[in-house]
């Protein structure tokens, strides 16, 4: 069994949660036994160790969990692209559509430099609308946004096709149609 194979056999489907018709992918049991969370953080070292990184992005909030991991890994620094609200000094925001309503993220104006190399890291890609705001973050600090990557691509809510079309590169460990 390939390691791929291995994460995707790993994540526990939750039927109807947050809601009735919602069947929320769980990372938690990667997360919970050395082995697994092993095998998932060497498939991002792997992908990145010649990448030349200046830094890790992580999306609130569980990419939170997973990205200064290969931060500490690959010896670069991690940045939080956070919700609304949260980052105490000056920042810098997207909004974009959620099916009801606007979602806001933020990130230190000073997060990063002009030409730093990042890449931005999430669990789950559904919509693409959060990395999409986390890749228009970085690149209005004058990042260069190397890829997007995620634990699972969710590719029949069109998020990693919309994200690929407006020029991100992705790499996702694994995929539920
Ligand atoms: P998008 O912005 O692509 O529509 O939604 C992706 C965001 O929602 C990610 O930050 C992710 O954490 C969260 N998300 C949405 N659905 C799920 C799910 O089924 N499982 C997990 N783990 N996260 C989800």
């Amino acid at each position: 069994q390939d390691a791929a194979a291995f994460i995707k056999s790993q994540v526990r489907t939750i039927p109807d949660w947050p809601m009735a018709g919602v069947q929320f992918r769980d990372i938690t049991p990667l997360l919970q036994r050395p082995k697994t969370l092993r095998v998932l953080i060497d498939l991002f070292i792997e992908r990145y160790v010649e990448a030349k990184l200046d830094y890790v992005a992580g999306l609130d909030a569980r990419g939170f969990i997973i990205a200064p991991i290969v931060a500490y890994e690959l010896n670069i620094g991690f940045i939080p692209i956070r919700k609304i609200g949260k980052l105490p000094y000056k920042t810098v925001s997207e909004s974009y559509a959620l099916e009801y309503g606007t979602a806001t993220v933020e990130i230190h104006e000073d997060a990063c430099g002009a030409g730093d190399r990042v890449v931005i890291l999430d669990d789950l890609i559904a919509t693409g609308g959060t990395m999409m705001a986390g890749k228009k973050l970085l690149e209005r600090l004058g990042a260069v946004v190397v890829e997007g990557a995620a634990i699972i691509d969710l590719p029949d809510l069109g998020g990693s096709k919309l994200l690929r079309e407006n020029g991100l590169p992705l790499f996702t460990v694994t995929e539920f149609g």
